[in-house]
């Protein structure tokens, strides 16, 4: 069986669903089990409603009618019927949320989240359902809070893989027998049945999940690019596809903040030696890169760019030494902020970490660290990791550029550059 994954790139409009359907009609006879993230830039209207909502700017009930009516436009060219059940059915899922809206908040921000913008995806994997089965194709809605059961960590939540897979082997496999399943991305429940989150563009990682548990073959991620590139077309004019990559490899670049695919999603992949294969929806006939173990291929050198950078160097007030009872503070106040480390270094006196500015909690993690240590910041920065570096490749990504810091390890270098 394999499983496929669209994100929301893939359903951004009417002809993007059609696309998605007629792929999907390509492999109607296979197993298969479809994950489909939220349409377009859902996710993110959907967390400006509940940011509006928690703030009682009086905003939230028109920001979501913006997101109603944007759905209900994809809807009016995918649906001529004008009595098809999917107009109800959507409109259904939106008064969820409204109700929601109609009482002042009481729960917390992370809990509210996860409530309002798994709308997105519950919404896009119905229309996308009812489109498939419009041009007659055998599939099946399946609600993916039935079958990803997590903690109740909102908006990162952690999956509870014995149950989770417990359920999905018990019920799944005899649907894919007979129909296709299309279910949601990103999302699960805990075991009081509320809503979780999987942390932002978790839909990869979800649809892992799947794979994992059913024993997939291969999984597909379709995407707007050929597959995995050797860097973000957004920062080179000249970028090579990798046909090939190893699990270790793919786990290497997506950990230093390649984007192409969730960190998360390979490591389930390989326990089970799962393929997986990235391609372009745009243009299904080309094989885009497959991920699975391998030794062939030579290394191509991987470029991986973060902007926006803040480099915090921390020093104990006193000069002690940085030992292990401060790192371990200074670690927790991170884990406490969710704030991710990009890179890290540390002397006897001084340590350093680059992290993205991400604004409100790099402050608050500033003002804390701030109570015991001496903290110096340096934003704007830039951070470069090359895979499979040499001299040539440090050197053309220096052009104009100063190196801060430099950390090589193994295959890896990580370059914190400022610009000239
Ligand atoms: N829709 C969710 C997000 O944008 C999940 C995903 O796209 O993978 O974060
Ligand atoms: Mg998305």
């Amino acid at each position: 069986m394999q499983v496929f994954k669209f994100g929301g790139a893939s359903v951004k409009d009417a002809e993007s669903v059609k696309n998605v359907a007629s792929i999907i009609a390509k492999y109607r006879k296979d197993e298969l089990l479809v994950v489909v993230s939220a349409m377009g830039k859902t996710t993110d209207r959907l967390m400006e409603v509940t940011n509006n909502y928690i703030e009682q700017t009086g905003q939230a009930f028109i920001l979501l009618d913006a997101v109603k009516s944007w759905h209900q436009a994809i809807l009016n060219q995918l649906f001529p019927e004008v009595k098809h059940p999917i107009y109800d059915e959507i409109a259904n899922c939106f008064v969820e949320v409204e109700w929601i809206l109609e009482e002042e908040p009481q729960d917390t921000y992370d809990y509210l989240f996860d409530q309002i913008v798994s709308l997105g995806e519950i919404v896009s994997s119905k229309i996308l359902t009812a489109y498939a089965k419009q041009e007659e194709l055998p599939v099946k809605w399946v609600d993916a809070r039935d079958f990803i059961f997590t903690d109740n960590t909102y908006r990162e939540a952690a999956v509870d893989w014995e149950k989770t897979e417990e359920k999905i082997r018990r019920d799944l496999p005899a649907i894919l027998d007979r129909e296709v399943i299309i279910t949601q991305g990103f999302i699960g429940s805990t075991s009081e049945n509320f809503t979780t989150t999987l942390g932002r563009e978790g839909s990869d990682y979800s649809a892992a999940i799947f794979a994992s548990c059913l024993n997939a073959e291969e999984i597909t991620i379709w995407k707007d690019v050929p597959g995995v590139l050797n860097a973000d077309p957004k920062w080179f004019d000249h970028t090579e596809l990798i046909p090939e990559l190893s699990y270790t490899d793919a786990i290497e670049l997506t950990y230093y903040g390649a984007t192409v695919i969730h960190p998360k999603t390979i490591k389930p992949l390989q326990n089970k030696k799962i393929a997986l294969n990235v391609r372009s929806f745009l243009n299904p006939a080309s094989p885009g890169t497959f991920i699975r173990s391998t030794n062939n291929g030579l290394p191509v050198p991987s470029f991986i760019f973060k902007v926006k950078q803040v480099l915090i160097s921390i020093q104990p007030r006193d000069f002690s030494f940085i030992v292990e009872d401060n790192l371990s503070h200074i670690f927790n106040l991170f884990h406490h902020n969710r704030i991710k480390i990009n890179m890290m270094h540390n002397s006897a006196i001084s340590f350093f970490v680059s992290i993205d500015d991400t604004g409100k909690n790099v402050d608050a993690l500033l003002e804390e660290l701030e109570k015991r240590y001496k903290v110096t910041v340096e934003k704007g920065l830039e951070l470069i990791t090359i895979r499979y570096f040499n001299q040539e490749t440090i050197d053309r990504v220096l052009v104009n550029k100063e190196i801060i810091r430099e950390l090589k390890d193994g295959y890896t270098c990580q370059l914190l550059v400022r610009k000239l």
